[in-house]
Formats: structure tokens, sequence, C-alpha cells
């Protein structure tokens, strides 16, 4: 009998069977031949070979970055123009956001209409950062009578960009926008397991106007000896972007160590929803059933631990198990699908794992292995624990997954030290009608984000990144053009010049301490 899942996937029209890498404006091969399977997650069958980079390729792409960095106009250009070409960037974006959308969805399982909105983020982004860079001034400080000193930003050189697969155009857009519209050049690594947006960049850079060489892809793994590990390790990539697992970031911060590299790290989570007996609770409820369950669960901000206060905690456990059984798994490229298909076999596999795993520490009220009628691929049924201890693992370990953790508190102090309870600090959801301990919940919890009686929406001029192992520096606006720029201080003197007078046996009691003032 035919599987099922290979007589009811769409495939997309046009697929390309092989994907290369983009190396100084060419389309090119491994240096070796290398390639690797690309699976899509509906049936895991092999739809395309991906050219598989290496040491040698990542030196190409880097020398390649490097010139055109040294020699061409992209760093050299006024702001002005290389923010018309980032907006030229976002405009061909959104007029191929359903061809995106369609890729991305087949790619990496994503339902459609959300694929659609990662698409239209990945546009704004671009346009984001185009019109930030023609508003940006520096400081000038004026010292009276003695000095003008003024900050001369430059941009730094190559940036090596490393992604993850979960929305893997956007977050490509979310560093490749700040990364271009600063000046510099760069190497992009995107995930292994969603290769096939990425192959869509360099048609858009050419046709809105980047100078070759400015933009440059290597497909591949990461790990030692492949391409994201290559990246890092590389002497003439002075700063390297990464989003992805906690655990990599470490790999990735003791190798760039002894290359003393610009580092911004976007990395795990397992954020707390903490959800008092005053809040409304129908809104509640939708935001956190939406928090978990989108995009398959593999969001990075996901509130996967519910913590709720305990005169409304059987209440909201019922009520929260009835919507998570509602919500619609389906085919990624059906428009009603809240939930589609995770994205690889392994990942599927780690989920699985954890959802057996939770029925041996919490109470399963929803869900608990794959959806009916979806018996292929890598389909999991939204699944919620309730009655989940704070020492169980799937409190504490981040699932990737449509899976949460459902835990009762009585007090606000108990509220806390639960939602604090774990290595992560991405983001922190509190719902309640209390400002007062609104406010205070939130200055006290250990998080990057937190979001108050608030889905989870980001005005992009504000701080992204997470603490503890959820992350190091913020990217997000200013930030975002702080990580990707250096900025020189430089100091001119007006009138007399203050010099030591060193040498000329000028007595030592005379000398002020404006002759050094910055005894460094
Ligand atoms: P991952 O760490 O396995 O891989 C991310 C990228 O790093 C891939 O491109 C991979 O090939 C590369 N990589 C792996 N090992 C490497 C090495 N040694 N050196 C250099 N590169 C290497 O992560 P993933 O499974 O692709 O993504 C899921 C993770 O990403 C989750 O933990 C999620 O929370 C996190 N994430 C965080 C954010 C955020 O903004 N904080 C956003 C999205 C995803």
């Amino acid at each position: 009998m035919t599987d099922p899942s290979l007589t009811t996937r769409h495939v997309p029209a046009d697929l390309p069977e092989r994907i290369q890498h983009y190396i100084d404006g060419e389309f090119v091969d491994s240096v070796d031949g290398d390639t690797f399977d690309v699976l899509e997650p509906v049936s895991n069958e092999v739809y395309l070979q991906a050219a598989s980079g290496k040491v040698a390729d990542i030196h190409r792409a880097v020398q390649a970055a490097k010139r055109a960095f040294a020699e061409g106009p992209w760093p050299r250009m006024i702001a002005r123009e290389r923010s018309r070409i980032l907006h030229r960037i976002a405009d061909i974006v959104e007029s191929r956001d359903r061809r995106l959308a369609e890729l991305e969805s087949f790619d990496s399982g994503l339902p459609i209409s959300q694929a659609l909105g990662q698409a239209r983020r990945a546009a704004e982004n671009f346009r984001f950062f185009a019109d930030l860079i023609v508003a940006q001034s520096d400081d000038t400080f004026k010292v009276p009578g003695r000095q003008i000193n003024y900050v001369n930003r430059k941009p730094i050189g190559v940036a090596g960009l490393i992604t993850p697969w979960n929305t893997p155009f956007m977050l490509e857009s979310w560093k490749l926008g700040p990364a271009l519209a600063t000046g510099n050049t760069v190497v992009l690594k995107p995930a292994e397991f969603t290769p096939l947006s990425a192959s869509l960049w360099p048609g858009i850079f050419e046709e809105a106007g980047l100078p070759v060489g400015v933009f440059n892809l290597v497909n591949g793994f990461g790990e030692e000896g492949y391409a994201g590990d290559s990246l890092v390790r590389h002497p003439d990539v002075p700063l390297i972007s990464f989003t992805g697992e906690s655990r990599t970031g470490q790999i990735i911060f003791g190798n760039a160590a002894p290359h003393l590299k610009g580092l911004s790290m976007e990395l795990g989570g397992k954020s707390p929803a903490v959800v008092f007996a005053d809040a409304d609770l129908d809104a509640a409820i939708d935001a956190t059933i939406f928090g978990v369950f989108s995009l398959n669960g593999e969001r990075c901000t996901a509130g996967s631990r519910i913590l709720v206060q305990r005169e409304v905690y059987d209440e909201f456990v019922e009520r929260y198990a009835a919507q998570a059984k509602r919500v619609k798994v389906g085919y990624p490229h059906d428009p009603a699908t809240e939930v589609g298909a995770l994205v690889h076999p392994e990942h599927f596999e780690k989920v699985m794992s954890y959802v057996e795993l939770g029925k041996t520490e919490g109470r399963l009220v929803a869900g608990g292995g794959r959806p009916e009628g979806f018996e292929f691929g890598n389909f999991v049924a939204p699944t919620v624990f309730a009655d989940v201890p704070p020492t169980a693992r799937i409190f504490q370990e981040e699932i990737f997954g449509p899976v949460v953790a459902i835990t009762p508190f009585d007090t606000d102090d108990e509220a806390l030290a639960l939602a604090n309870d774990t290595k992560y600090g991405l983001a922190a959801y509190i719902w309640t009608n209390d400002l007062k301990r609104a406010h205070n919940f939130a200055q006290a919890v250990e998080a990057g984000m937190v979001w108050l009686n608030s889905n989870n929406v980001r005005d992009l001029r504000t701080p992204f990144g997470g603490v503890k192992a959820s992350g190091l520096g913020h990217e997000g606006g200013y930030r975002s053009i702080d990580f990707y720029t250096d900025q020189q201080a430089v100091h001119i003197t007006l009138g007399k010049v203050h010099n030591p007078s060193f040498g000329k046996a000028a007595p030592a009691e005379t000398a002020t301490d404006l002759d050094d003032p910055d005894p460094r």
C-alpha cells in the first residue's frame, strides 16, 4: 500500500533538486563535491541534495566577503544608498511572500499561515534596519576650551551568521538586516534541516542590487570540521551572530575565544507563563495556548511552563486541556492548520521521548502521541501535562515541541521561585489584573523579555535577548547596530595643545591633572 503521506502531501511546483553554496556571486558545489540529504517532514522523504560545506568552502566564502569588504563599494556607501538597496530587498521579499511561505512550510513543517507571517516579518526586518541606519546619529562630546570628541562608527568586517531551523528565513533576515545595513559583508550558514528558503536569498539580493561578494552562503552541518564550526574558527571572521541551542552556544563560545570574536548569542528557553487567580482567564488561556502551540511549539520564547494559582488551577487545567484538544493539527500547506509537522525525524524522536517521560512525571490531560489520522511523518498532538513537579525534566528542559507542563502555586513568592527555577531566562508571561503585582513580578523574574497580560508581540526597537543560559548580549533596534559596528572615539584639540612638559625640565609640582586627565 502506498504511504498515505506521499499521496496527501503538497509538493510545491519548481522545487530544486539540489542546492549549492553561493560564493562571490556564483552558485558553486563544495570543493570536495560532498552533499547531504534534505527531508520534508510530512513523509520524511529525501527531496533534495544540498552541498555540504567544510573548511575549504568556508575559507572561499570568507575570502570573497573579505575582498568585498576591503575593496568593494558596500562599506563605503553612504547610509542612504545602502538603505535604498535594503528597502528593495524588503519589497522583493514582500512580493514573493506566498512562494517563500510555501517553500518554508514544505521544508520545515510550519503551518502555511504562520510561515506567511514569518516571511512578512522578514521583509519588515530589512525595512526596519534600512530606516534605522539613515536615522542613526552618533555622540559628540564637547570639552569646553579643550577638545571635541566624536564617535566614528564603522562596520567591522566579515560577519558570520549561524541560524537554526525553527523559523529559518525570518531568523536569517533578523541577522542579515542589521549586518548589511551597517556595511559589513557576510557569510551565512543556515540550519542543515531547512536550507530551502535560504537558497532564495541570492536571487533576491542580486535583483535588489547588492554588490557581488557582500553576501555569501555556505550550507552544511555545524559540527567540528563542517561549515558552522569552520566559520566560528576562521581567523578573518571577527563577529559571530548565533541563534540555536544553549549547548551549541557554549561550544561556539569556547571555539571563538582564541580569536576574541564579538559574539551575540540567542539561545534556548523554558519560559514561564504565570497565571494569577485575578487574571482574565479567557485571555490567559487563549494566549498561553497560542504561546506554546504556535510554530509547532518550536519557538524559543514558548511559554512552555504554565504556573497557575491554586484557586483557579482546576478550572484552568480543565479548560486548557479542552482547548488544546481542539487545536487543529494538519498538513502544513492547509491554511486551516494550526500545528503542522515537526521539522525532522530526529527532532520528532526527541519530542516523543519527552512525551513518554512526561507520562511518568505528570498527569497527561491532552495529546500524548501522534494525532489521529497522522500516523506518518513528524506529527505530534498538542500535549498537556498537569501537576508537574518542578524537579521533573519536562519542567526543566527545553522540549521545543507542542508540549506544555502546568504546575500549581499558592503565593506570589512561590510563583516567582518556580518561575526562576530553571537554567534558562529568555521570556516570561504574567497574567494578573493587579498592576503592582504585575510590575513587581516583572522586575524580579529572571527573563530577558517580559509580557504582562500580553501575547508574544514585539516591537523591533526593543531589546531582544535572554539571561542565564538563554543568551549573551542583546539585539534589536540600536543594540543590533552596536553589535555590528565598532565605535571609535576621535579626540580633537581646540586651541592650545596641552602637552605634558616631559623632557623640558618642567618642575614636577607644576603638572596638573589636565596634563593627563585619563591616567590609564
Ligand atoms: P542548534 O544549536 O542545534 O543549531 C543551530 C545552528 O548552529 C545550525 O545552523 C547548526 O548547524 C549550527 N551548529 C551546530 N553546532 C555548531 C558548532 N559546533 N559550531 C558552529 N555552528 C554549529 O539549534 P537548532 O536545533 O537548530 O535550533 C533550536 C534551538 O534554537 C532551540 O534551543 C531554540 O530555543 C533556539 N532558538 C533561540 C532563539 C532565540 O532568539 N533565543 C530563536 C530561535 C531558536
